[in-house]
């Protein structure tokens, strides 16, 4: 797997004490609000599992899974909710844990549809941000890092289903995509 890697973007240690930076920004905002924090199925379950414990609040959990690119590298534009939240949302204080943002448009998407539901407020907690390709105007609220415009992998982020358990984010040598 990990020949499969032509560089580490983000180590390890970097992943955690960013981890740990936003878990407290997020125990200092969310103080007495119980928010309910809501990861994008399947990029954002490992930040999520770390989030949520770099949070010493109360808080709720909940997964929404929204199509996204299948085993291309870039987005279609084109998103559909592939499975819905399991709890209702109205009047709750919602944080959508994304793991990264490109274009924009699947969270654009997201905001919309989760904002129909009437929540109390609506936040964004990106590990990820590749501002350079952003299509739709998204307010990250919360943002892990900025990262340029390369194919990253690891820490919960796939190429065709794979490498999700990297712990660190890397670039995929890009003859195993571009062949
Ligand atoms: P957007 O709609 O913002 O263009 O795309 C968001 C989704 O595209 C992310 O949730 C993720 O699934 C996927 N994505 C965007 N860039 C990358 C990347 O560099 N690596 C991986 N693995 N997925 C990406």
């Amino acid at each position: 797997m990990e020949a499969d890697i032509d560089h580490v973007l983000i180590t390890e240690e970097q992943l955690g004490a960013k981890v740990r930076e936003l878990g407290a920004r997020l125990t200092e905002d969310y103080d007495g609000k119980v928010p309910i924090l809501i990861g994008a199925l399947n990029g954002a379950t490992l930040f999520m599992s770390d989030l949520v414990r770099a949070c010493r609040i109360l808080l709720s959990i909940d997964f929404i899974a929204v199509s996204s690119y299948g085993s291309g590298t870039r987005s279609s534009g084109v998103v559909r909710i592939l499975k819905d939240l399991d709890r209702n949302i109205e009047g709750r204080h919602v944080l959508i844990v994304e793991d990264i943002v490109d274009t924009g448009l699947t969270l654009s998407y997201l905001i919309e549809s989760l904002s129909a539901r009437q929540p109390a407020s609506i936040k964004i907690c990106a590990l990820l941000d590749k501002a350079e390709r952003r299509v739709a105007n998204v307010p990250l609220d919360y943002t892990g890092f900025q990262i340029p415009d390369e194919f990253v992998v690891g820490y919960g982020l796939d190429y065709d289903d794979l490498y999700r358990n990297l712990p660190y984010i890397g670039v995929l040598k890009p003859e195993l995509y571009r062949g």
